[in-house]
C-alpha cells in the first residue's frame, strides 16, 4: 500500500539534506551521467539499528528497500557496515531493468499498433489504456458504462468503469489500482481484471450472478498525472503532482490523505517525503473524487485498494495498532481470498490487518471507507517480494492478474452473499 519507505528516493530536488550530504559524498553531476542504481534490503536486528537509520533520515518501517545511485553506494554500505546494520543487495542494477521494461514497451507499441490489438502482458501509457477502456466498453454496451468521477489535478479526466445489470444503486464494490502511480503492475492487473469481469459475465455463473445483484466499480488509473510522470520523466514516482506552497517538491501521497487518523504516525509532514499526507484531508482532488462518489453513491458494501509489492492482504486498521470489531470476520475471509490466490501458482501471501502487518500509517483510503461503514474493506500488495519490486517485468503481469482476480472474486462472492 505504500512504499515510501521500500525505495526511498535519493531526490535530487529536495532541499533536505538526505545521508549523502550528510557524508558530503554527494555529487550531482556524477549521478546525472551514472545512473547506475541498487537497492538494498536493510534487516534491521536491534533498536540501536533503528536508531542508526533514524539519526541519518532512512524511514524504518519494514521491509526497508533503499534505491541508491551509484555514487552513493560504497558511503552507504560502509555506514551500514559500520553499524553493523545487515543488508542485502535486491536489485543489483536498477537501470538495466529499466531500460529492459522501456524496450518491451516501445517493441510491444509497434506490435500493438500492426495489430491494432491490446497486449495485456504488457504496460501501457494512460492514452493506451483509456483507450483500451473506450474499447472495453463499446463491446458491453449493455454492461459497462465509463463514469467520468472528475478531473486530476493536471486536468486529467478520472474513470471509473461501472459494470452494472440495472437497478438502481444497487450495493456495490469498488475496486481501484495504482493509487500510487509506480507500482505498474496494479493498472496492467485491473485492465485484466476488467476484460475478465466483462468476458466472464454470462459464462461463469458466479460472476453472472454477483452481477445479477451487484454492481462493481473499477478504476484502473486512480493517480493519472502520477502515472503520466512515471512515464514520461521517473519512473519511481508515487505521488500525485500536486505543487505544494512554500517548497519546491511537488506531489501528496494521495493514501496518506483520506481523513482517517490524517496527520498521525506513518505519514510525513513533510512535503519532500514520499509519504507526505499533504495540507489537510482530500487536499487531493485524486482522493477528493473517489470520496465524493463513494458518498454521493451511499450503498458500497465493500472497497478493495490494490498496490504493490510485498504480496499481503491487509485490513483496517492503519492508523492504529487497535483492532476494528470486526477483525475475526475480515481475517477469515482474507485468509480464504488467499488461499484461492495461491491455489494457481503457489504465490505466497500474509494476511492481517495494515498496522500489524506492515506498520503504522495514518490517512490511508480503506481505514475511512471501514469507518464510514463499509466493512469489507481490503488492500492487496500484489507481486512480488522486492526481487523486481515496482519493476515487475511485463510476464509476470498476467500470471499476477489471473492469481489477484481469484482472491478479488472471492471477496466478491462472500460480499454477495453476506448483504448487510
Ligand atoms: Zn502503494
Amino acid at each position: 500500500m505504500d512504499q515510501s519507505w521500500r525505495v526511498r528516493r535519493w531526490d535530487l530536488r529536495s532541499k533536505r539534506c538526505n545521508y549523502a550530504c550528510i557524508l558530503g559524498v554527494f555529487d550531482l553531476n556524477a549521478v546525472l551521467l551514472r545512473p547506475i542504481t541498487q537497492v538494498l534490503r536493510i534487516h534491521v536486528e536491534s533498536e540501536d539499528h533503528i536508531q542508526a537509520l533514524k539519526d541519518h533520515g532512512f524511514s524504518t518501517e519494514r521491509p526497508i528497500d533503499i534505491r541508491v545511485p551509484h555514487t552513493n553506494l560504497s558511503a552507504v554500505k560502509d555506514f551500514l557496515k559500520k553499524n553493523n546494520v545487515p543488508f542485502t543487495v535486491m536489485i543489483n542494477n536498477v537501470q538495466e531493468l529499466l531500460e529492459r521494461e522501456k524496450a518491451e514497451m516501445v517493441s510491444n507499441a509497434k506490435m500493438e499498433r500492426s495489430t491494432k490489438s491490446f497486449n495485456f502482458a504488457a504496460y501501457h501509457d494512460l492514452e493506451t489504456l483509456y483507450s483500451f477502456m473506450d474499447t472495453l466498453v463499446a463491446s458491453h454496451p449493455n454492461l459497462i458504462t465509463k463514469v467520468h468521477i472528475g478531473n486530476s489535478y493536471e486536468n486529467r479526466p478520472m474513470y471509473a468503469l461501472k459494470f452494472s445489470t440495472g437497478g438502481v444503486s444497487r450495493p456495490a464494490i469498488w475496486v481501484d489500482a495504482g493509487i500510487h502511480s509506480r507500482e505498474w503492475v496494479t493498472q496492467a492487473s485491473a485492465a485484466w481484471i476488467a476484460n475478465q469481469i466483462a468476458s466472464n459475465y454470462g459464462v461463469d455463473p458466479s460472476v453472472t450472478s454477483l452481477l445479477g445483484q451487484m454492481d462493481i466499480y473499477l478504476m484502473i488509473v486512480t493517480n493519472p498525472d502520477g502515472y503520466v510522470f512515471t512515464h514520461t520523466n521517473n519512473r519511481m514516482w508515487r505521488k500525485t503532482r500536486s505543487v505544494n506552497s512554500g517548497s519546491s517538491c511537488r506531489g501528496v501521497d494521495p493514501n496518506r490523505n483520506w481523513d482517517a487518523g490524517f496527520g498521525g504516525p506513518g505519514a510525513s509532514k513533510d512535503p519532500c517525503s514520499e509519504s507526505y499526507h499533504g495540507p489537510y484531508a482530500n487536499s487531493e482532488v485524486e482522493v477528493k473524487n473517489v470520496v465524493d462518489l463513494i458518498m454521493g453513491h451511499g450503498n458500497f458494501k465493500s472497497f478493495i485498494s490494490i498496490h504493490s509489492y510485498s504480496q499481503l492482504l491487509m485490513y483496517p486498521y492503519g492508523y492504529t495498532c487497535t483492532d476494528i470489531p470486526d477483525k475475526s470476520e475480515l481475517h477469515s475471509v482474507g485468509t480464504a481470498a488467499i488461499k484461492e490466490l495461491t491455489s494457481l501458482y503457489n504465490t505466497i501471501y500474509q494476511v492481517g490487518s495494515i498496522c500489524k502487518i506492515i506498520y503504522q500509517a495514518s490517512g490511508g483510503s480503506i481505514d475511512w471507507t471501514y469507518n464510514i461503514g463499509i466493512k469489507y474493506s481490503f488492500a492487496f500488495e500484489l507481486r512480488d517480494t522486492g526481487y523486481y519490486g515496482f519493476l515487475l517485468p511485463a510476464n509476470q503481469i498476467i500470471p499476477t492478474a489471473e492469481e489477484t482476480w481469484l482472491g478479488l472474486k472471492y471477496i466478491m462472492e462472500y460480499v454477495c452473499n453476506h448483504p448487510y
